[in-house]
């Protein structure tokens, strides 16, 4: 069995709502995300599907139950994840270049280390040549390049994915799909798993192994897909290239 490297163990969240009651967004949520595979988790809007990941990412705190990276229970940030946002959240006033050096920044890596795997992150997401370049200068494709970079180059063991292709046009959309889909085919990052939010259920069965689908009100796991086209995930193959046509 291949290593759990998250655990969710009966997850609930409420917010406090506007009529001073409590807003139950998760209820009693339980999942893993093992070592090897791509978790998408699926629902409507308001199912609580961003409230999921920010608390997988430890960015917020369950009301109740346990998230757990590797075994420990998070107190804080998960330092084993990282995450792309569906609005790319990149800091305006900095450079492609001091995007992606940011978080490493915060982590205490030294500048030329720092810039060095900036440079690597940079260079295979296909940003070569806009290191210099300002975010207001950048596509909506090319912004959302940045954003993988700035995640990818903290090599988290679980990468985190809000909604990251759903701000784009459908054909810019596919096509980072597929080089994201190529670059973890071919092991060229080390992150060891993927969890994407999606309400996209194409996109979902495209990439996924595994489809989580939150009900809502309150969200929880309502179903869990295994998905098994026995598909090629290498976009070089025609088998690939005719499931994302
Ligand atoms: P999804 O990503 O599936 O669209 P969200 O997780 O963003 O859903 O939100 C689920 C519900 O929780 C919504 O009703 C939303 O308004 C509410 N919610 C999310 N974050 C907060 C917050 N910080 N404070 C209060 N309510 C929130
Ligand atoms: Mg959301």
């Amino acid at each position: 069995m291949s290593e759990v490297l998250v655990s969710v163990e009966h997850v609930s969240k409420s917010f406090p709502g506007s009529a001073g009651d409590e807003l139950r967004v998760l209820d009693d949520i339980t999942l893993d995300l093992r070592e090897g595979e791509i978790v998408a988790l699926l629902g409507r809007s308001g199912s609580g599907k961003s409230t999921l990941l920010r608390t997988i990412a430890g960015l917020i705190g369950p009301t109740r139950g346990t998230v757990r990276y590797r075994g420990d229970e998070l107190d804080g940030a998960n330092p084993g994840t990282a995450m792309v946002f569906q609005t790319f959240a990149l800091m305006p006033w900095l450079t492609v270049q001091d995007n992606v050096e940011l978080g490493l920044a915060a982590r205490g890596v030294p500048p030329k280390a720092r810039r060095e795997r900036a440079l690597r992150a940079i260079d295979l997401i296909g940003l070569d040549g806009f290191e210099s370049a300002y975010p207001k200068e950048l596509s909506g494709g090319m912004r959302q390049r940045v954003g993988f970079a700035r995640a990818l180059v903290l090599e988290p063991d679980v990468l985190l994915m809000d909604e990251p292709f759903s701000a784009l046009d459908v054909l810019t959309a596919e096509n980072l799909r597929t080089e994201l889909m190529s670059l973890w085919q071919r092991h060229d990052f080390p992150t060891k798993a993927v969890c994407i939010v999606t309400h996209n259920i194409e996109e979902a069965v495209l990439l996924a192994d595994r489809v989580l689908v939150l009900g809502t009100n309150p969200g929880n796991v309502r179903a869990e897909v295994e998905v098994d086209l026995a598909r090629p995930r290498d976009r070089k193959s025609p088998a690939f290239a005719a499931l994302v046509e």
